[in-house]
């Protein structure tokens, strides 16, 4: 089973794992779309830089037409065509449009005036020097003063221009420049430039192989183009979105051409795009703004990166406290089960028996520790149970005093002290003492009972022995002279309230030192004991038999009538039948030996008269017997 610790651990783990994950995930989805959003974007930038150098490539076909379609192009009907195609509105960026004628060395002077003739005296071929084949720009619409600069320029003596110039001139097809600095340009605003050219043949000649075209060669339309202003009007949309640079590809060399603004800054998204216009090659190198890269930054990677790991931490601080709170809870618990199986034992342990139970009769048990089974043989189970209860083994005659003491106990708030006996299920009696206390509730309600129980058994039976001493003769167990004078304090009290009469029987064994010296003091011993247990069969139940010391035997006759006469009659045959009985002879081991009482009878009745002065009487009548030679009864009448 793992532990939660370690799980809030793992959680965390996995939680700041799958957080990465996702915030890779997403970071790298939208960074793909991103990019593929900027490709597309340098994708259009390029498709628009491509067609609308096609459209320039018109513009020339459209010229080239116009020499094709007529025998001399004037001045004036190439202004016209030029402003007729608007080109400042349609195709920004064109700086011009022109026409350049060739011609040999030998036409060089013609051309000069031709062209001065037209209203152009300061017009003449530049620059200046001496060479075999001469070009010169003859038109260039808009005419302006920038474009002026131009007027008569020989571009075939330019190396880049000439290389333009001759491919067009070779394949008939539309041919760009390398960059080159137009002779347009002054002042401070000097930009790169280039140029695209168109042949134009004389008409009717064969143009089939490239001699043939050289052959009827007569110029070319041509666009001049101002590098920084033609690209910005071609990107005006997309500078904001991309730093575009347009480079020159020829012969694995680069030049630049274009550069807008910011772009030497490090781009987050880039794209490059070769594009072939007017057999030349460029490279179109893209590379996104802060603009663009604000307008695509994305707060979901970091939300889900913070939150993620917000939420992994959070997790784990719940896992990882619920953790600690269920360690403590269960270190908590495991000490309390601790102590409580500590307070069980002490409690088991305890002498006795502790309990709690129910208030009233018969003591329902709540809990009981196992001494209980020592007592009653039961085991704690049956009283918790139910199936048995206190009141099963208490003794019925002592359960009005435990009622007593308890219901004292619950009407002083005080403990309580009660001592009954239990009969166990092997039917041994025992004593038990039992302390308790009533528990109440917030009112002072009894809500039960909480106690000990302890066997006093043992102390029971050795304070009967006690008792016994002080009360009981150890030879005979007869009742002592203590014991006798209370019985008669009782028998007088009690024949005064009924009316009844009663008499004292005084019984001394004559001769019984010889019986001593004779057979010895055991022998003795063993004769006052068979004459205790003949007395007390000679009398009934409720008469006293006592041993007042010595030789010296008292029964008091109880109950004997009403009338006195009657009562010395009823005593008299008793004594005598007590006088017959102990005539009997004794069996002292081996020893058959004869024994003989004098008994003085006292009766008693109603009156005033002491326990000792009615013992003294008998005690009288019995010396008077002896004093008539023994083994007889005499009779005291009262005083
Ligand atoms: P009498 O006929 O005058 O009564 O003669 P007696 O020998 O019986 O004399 P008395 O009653 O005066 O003496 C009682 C004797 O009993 C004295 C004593 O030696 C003896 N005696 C007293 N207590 C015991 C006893 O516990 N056991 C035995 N074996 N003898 C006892
Ligand atoms: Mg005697």
């Amino acid at each position: 089973m793992l532990d939660r610790s370690t799980a809030a651990w793992l959680a965390l783990v996995f939680g700041v794992l799958l957080t990465l994950v996702l915030w890779r995930y997403v970071g790298e989805h939208l960074e793909d779309r991103t990019r593929d959003r900027f490709a597309n974007h340098a994708a259009l930038a390029r498709d628009n830089l491509l067609s609308r150098m096609q459209a320039y490539e018109q513009v020339l076909h459209g010229g080239a037409a116009l020499f094709a379609a007529s025998d001399a192009v004037s001045r004036a009907e190439w202004g016209e065509y030029v402003a007729a195609l608007h080109l400042e509105r349609s195709l920004p960026g064109i700086q011009g449009t022109g026409f350049t004628a060739m011609f040999p060395a030998s036409a060089l002077a013609a051309h000069v005036a031709e062209v001065r003739s037209q209203g152009f005296p300061d017009y003449d071929v530049h620059p200046p020097g001496s060479r075999a084949q001469y070009s010169s720009i003859v038109f260039l619409e808009p005419f302006d003063a920038r474009n002026r600069r131009a007027f008569g320029y020989d571009m075939y003596s330019e190396p880049v221009r000439r290389e333009a110039m001759e491919r067009a001139r070779d394949t008939g097809r539309a041919a760009l420049s390398g960059r080159v600095i137009l002779v347009q340009e002054f002042g401070t605003e000097v930009q790169p430039g280039f140029l695209m050219y168109l042949p134009v043949y004389a008409k009717d000649r064969p143009l089939a192989t490239v001699e043939e075209r050289r052959a009827a060669l007569l110029g070319f339309v041509y666009a001049p183009f101002r590098a920084l202003d033609m690209m910005q009007a071609i990107f005006r949309d997309d500078l904001r979105d991309a730093h575009i640079e347009l480079h020159d590809l020829h012969e694995s060399l680069q030049t630049l051409l274009y550069a807008s603004a910011g772009h030497d800054r490090t781009a987050r998204y880039v794209a490059s795009h070769e594009v072939e216009v007017a057999g030349r090659k460029w490279i179109a190198s893209f590379g996104s703004t802060p603009a663009f890269e604000a307008d695509h930054a994305s707060a979901e990677p970091a939300l889900i990166l913070y939150g993620g790991s917000a939420l992994s931490v959070m997790l784990f601080a719940v896992m990882h406290s619920n953790a600690r709170h269920r360690r403590r809870m269960h270190a908590a618990a495991l000490h309390l089960a601790r102590s409580r199986d500590e307070f069980r034992t002490l409690v088991e342990n305890v002498p006795g028996v502790v309990f709690r139970c129910q208030i009233e009769v018969p003591w329902k048990v709540m809990h009981i520790s196992r001494g209980i089974t020592l007592l009653t043989g039961a085991t704690p189970d049956e009283f918790m149970s139910g199936r048995v209860t206190f009141g099963d083994f208490i003794l019925q005659e002592d359960v009005p005093a435990i009622v007593a003491a308890i219901e004292n106990a619950c009407a002083c708030h005080a403990n309580y002290e009660v001592e009954y006996r239990m009969r166990g299920r092997d039917g041994r009696i025992r004593w038990v003492s039992e302390r308790g206390r009533v528990a109440v509730d917030v009112d002072d309600k009894p809500l039960r009972l909480d106690g000990v129980i302890i066997d006093v058994t043992e102390r029971k039976t050795a304070e009967e022995a006690i008792r016994n001493l002080a009360f009981v003769d150890t030879l005979t167990q007869l009742p002592n002279r203590r014991f006798l004078l209370d019985r008669l304090r009782q028998g007088l009290a009690n024949a005064r309230r009924h009316g009844r009469h009663g008499a004292l029987l005084f019984i001394d064994i004559d001769h019984f030192k010889r019986v001593n010296d004779t057979y010895g003091h055991e022998a003795g011993d063993q004769l006052l004991c068979e004459i205790a247990a003949r007395l007390r069969k000679a009398v009934r139940e409720g008469d006293t038999v006592a041993r007042l010391g010595g030789d010296e035997f008292v029964v008091m006759l109880e109950d004997l009538g009403e009338a006195a006469p009657e009562a010395a009659d009823k005593a008299t045959l008793i004594a005598d039948k007590i006088l017959t009985d102990l005539n009997a002879p004794y069996d002292l081991g081996t020893v058959r030996h004869r024994s003989t009482p004098s008994i003085g009878i006292a009766c008693f009745d109603g009156g005033e008269e002491r326990a000792e002065d009615l013992l003294r009487r008998a005690d009288e009548a019995m010396y008077r017997a002896k004093a008539g030679g023994r083994n007889r009864l005499e009779t005291q009448q009262a005083s």
